[in-house]
């Protein structure tokens, strides 16, 4: 069987930094919270507008925030109970979120859900509506709202969907047991998906070290309309957009253009699983699949409501097996620190690692050698040695000219540098954008 790949990045499986032992044999473990504190702002774009206050009883599924802006999307109540604050609050670093906390009554009274129907038989033309109303935004991290990537502007035109199932970061394994446990639900997604924006090809792509996960899907999608799958080679960032659509498709996404420049849109296989309770259950966003990993007691696969906060996790994998020095979201080639572990899981947030004192230490930073590992393992064919020393220089115009805002953070030039250099292309990026340099 023949596996795709791209040029560049870096095998954290072949050099054992993959992490995922611990819990990809682990099914999926619903656990329910006393409390939640939703944050109003989990997905790109204007943040969403609360629309209850302290005192108020909430049903699940109730709307709490309205969408704001023209790719807005509500929040929704992910448990029932009552509204007993809506207040400003520390989430990750950066300004205070708006959150709603609601303590949970443990009924889960579900408010009256709007179905559309089976994915085959649903009306198209309403889908996307469902999607929005749905509160859906981007499962695999990046949030942006679902219904607006499906919303093509003039003059462009898709002829494929694309599930991204390649999990390629280190740690993660919720999107792999979603596959393996839940395959049509991710399948009915992407024929809704197809329907609603009248494509007729769709692909899912899953790296090669989840071959059960390969099998089931390949097995839910057979004889479903227009849709085959992809088998990917185990590599970091196989994941990224642009690394996908080149492996799959063979087509390249142009330097600053978007998926949609290559008639491609892609979508998390997560977030394909919502879009198929959204128009066959009428439910909205109010749950994730969390790998909780690391120094926990219990390694596990948790069903999680919006808005549980990181303490509560680690409290429902046994708690930690020592002191715990650093806590991030996401694997750890492109992950967040956290502040505290009184921070929410988002519909963001795939994943909560937590690491001991004598890993979360800094590796310290010695001089360039010009080795050229970083140039070799750069997925996009930038050189970020140079990068380096023009963003070091504060020669930001070069940087730009040399193509710095292409780079995706992906840290695979970090990842493989002897000298362990902190290549700082986030901040340079931000400082372009900013200064429209
Ligand atoms: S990998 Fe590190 S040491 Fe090697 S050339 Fe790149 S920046 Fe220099
Ligand atoms: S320069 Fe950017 S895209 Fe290239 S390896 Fe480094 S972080 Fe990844």
């Amino acid at each position: 069987m023949s596996k795709l790949s791209f040029r560049g990045g870096i095998h954290p499986l072949k050099e054992k930094h993959e992490g995922k032992e611990a819990t990809k044999s682990k099914p999926i473990r619903p656990y329910v919270p006393e409390e939640v504190c939703i944050p109003v702002d989990m997905h790109l774009g204007a943040p969403s507008i609360p629309c209850v206050k302290k005192g108020d009883l909430v049903k699940l599924g109730q709307v709490v925030a309205e969408p704001a802006g023209p790719r807005g999307i509500p929040v929704h109540a992910s448990v029932s109970g009552e509204v007993t604050a809506v207040i400003s609050k520390q989430q990750l670093y950066g300004k205070p979120s708006t959150c709603i906390l609601i303590r949970n009554d443990k009924q889960d009274t579900w408010v009256d859900c709007h179905i559309l129907g089976d994915v085959e038989t649903a009306p198209a033309d309403k889908i996307i509506g469902a999607i929005r109303d749905a509160g859906i935004c981007g499962m695999g991290g990046a949030c942006f709202p679902t219904h607006a990537k499906m919303v093509l502007p003039e003059g462009k035109t898709v002829d494929t969907i694309l599930l991204n199932g390649s999990e390629c970061e280190t740690f993660i394994t919720a999107d792999h047991r979603l596959m393996l446990e839940e395959p049509q639900r991710v399948v009915n997604g992407l024929r809704a998906a197809m329907r609603a924006m009248g494509v007729q090809k769709g692909v899912i792509a899953i790296e090669e070290n989840k071959m059960d996960a390969y099998e089931a899907i390949k097995k839910a999608a057979a004889g479903r309309e227009g849709i085959s799958t992809a088998l990917l080679k185990t590599k970091y960032p196989q994941g990224g957009e642009k690394q996908l659509i080149k492996a799959v498709t063979g087509r390249e996404v142009p330097s600053g253009g978007l998926p949609m420049d290559a008639h491609v849109v892609v979508l998390n296989v997560a977030t394909a699983a919502a879009i198929t309770d959204a128009v066959t259950e009428g439910k909205p966003s109010i749950a994730r699949i969390t790998t909780v990993t690391g120094i926990v007691n219990e390694p596990s696969n948790l069903l999680v409501r919006i808005g549980t906060s990181v303490s509560e996790l680690i409290t429902a994998c046994g708690g930690t097996s020592e002191e715990p020095g650093k806590l991030f979201f996401g694997g750890s080639m492109t992950g967040l620190a956290l502040p505290d572990d009184s921070v929410s899981v988002t519909k963001a947030n795939n994943c909560l690692v937590v690491v001991n004192k004598k890993d979360a230490a800094l590796q310290e930073t010695t001089e360039c050698i010009r080795c050229s590992r970083c140039i070799a393992a750069c997925p996009i064919m930038l050189n970020p040695q140079r990068l380096n020393i023009l963003c070091e220089a504060g020669n930001l115009g070069q940087a730009k000219k040399e193509n710095v805002m292409d780079c995706i953070l992906c840290h695979s030039c970090h990842y493989v540098c002897p000298a362990r250099i902190n290549f700082p292309f986030k901040e340079a990026k931000e400082k372009i954008a900013a200064r429209r340099i």
